[in-house]
């Protein structure tokens, strides 16, 4: 791995832009908005983002946002946070948000593969290349939508536990040049590219790609480490794990 992507991880990692509180039901209790600023001024973070699951309609995101709001400007925090969400593309076209929710979140990172949401669209062909296929089709119309601010921990299929014994076959099915088409199709739309810490751990071979192809292109890219605890607030740790395993 060269010096570029090494330094690029370290200064990216001074922020972690995908941190879900109490309210997304799959986070720990502890995941208070008072608890998660002390943890990131702990870790001298530059600047972190509340990311909680938007995954049903009827869900009044923009109320969980306010309340959060609220308790962030309470703390009075010496670092920026960004009360977003963790929006979700079920498919093409397909969005939980409507229009006029997306406009009034600051910062929009969204979802393109829960597949294990009973609710979340699925391929026709459910093989790791009908789900790269997927994944493709749903960011063909997300990036230039004006929708997405960042796509999270996308291309991999570890939410496909129950579907492949192996699920680093679905991202191993996307090829070098579909990588670079749809991350510069980023790129040109001001959509960033999560690096998911946890989930590139996982797979060290596509990691490599990813980010290769990502630098190569000019990627924005922004680590979010999908904090569900505290200890994940801070990814400086994993990131050096990252690095080192590159
Ligand atoms: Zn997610
Ligand atoms: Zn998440």
């Amino acid at each position: 791995m060269d010096n570029e992507i090494r330094n690029t991880l370290r200064q990216l990692a001074r922020c972690n832009r995908h941190i879900h509180t109490d309210k997304s039901v799959c986070a720990a209790r502890e995941m208070t908005v008072p608890a998660i600023i002390a943890a990131a001024e702990t870790a001298g973070l530059e600047c972190i983002a509340i990311t909680n699951h938007h995954h049903y309609p009827d869900h009044d995101i923009l109320a969980d946002i306010a309340e959060l709001k609220g308790q962030v400007e309470a703390c009075r925090p010496s670092l920026q946070v960004l009360v977003g969400a963790e929006l979700s593309a079920l498919g093409s076209g397909a969005y939980v948000d409507t229009e006029e929710i997306n406009r009034q979140v600051e910062f929009r990172l969204y979802a393109c593969n829960h597949y294990h949401a009973d609710f979340w669209q699925q391929p026709e062909v459910r093989s790791p290349r009908g789900y790269a296929e997927h994944q493709l089709a749903t960011l063909r119309l997300l990036l230039p939508s004006g929708r997405a601010d960042c796509i999270a921990h996308p291309f991999h299929g570890l939410y496909l536990a129950a579907v492949f014994e192996d699920t680093s076959t679905v991202a191993a099915a996307f090829t070098d040049d579909e990588l670079g088409d749809i991350m510069q199709l980023g790129r040109d739309n001001g959509v960033a590219w999560e690096i998911n810490v946890g989930s590139l751990l996982k797979d060290i071979t596509f990691a490599r790609r990813y980010l290769r192809i990502g630098m190569e292109i000019g990627a924005d890219f922004k680590v979010g480490t999908d904090a569900h605890h505290l200890i994940n607030v801070d990814p400086k740790d994993a990131v050096e794990e990252l690095i080192s395993r590159l």
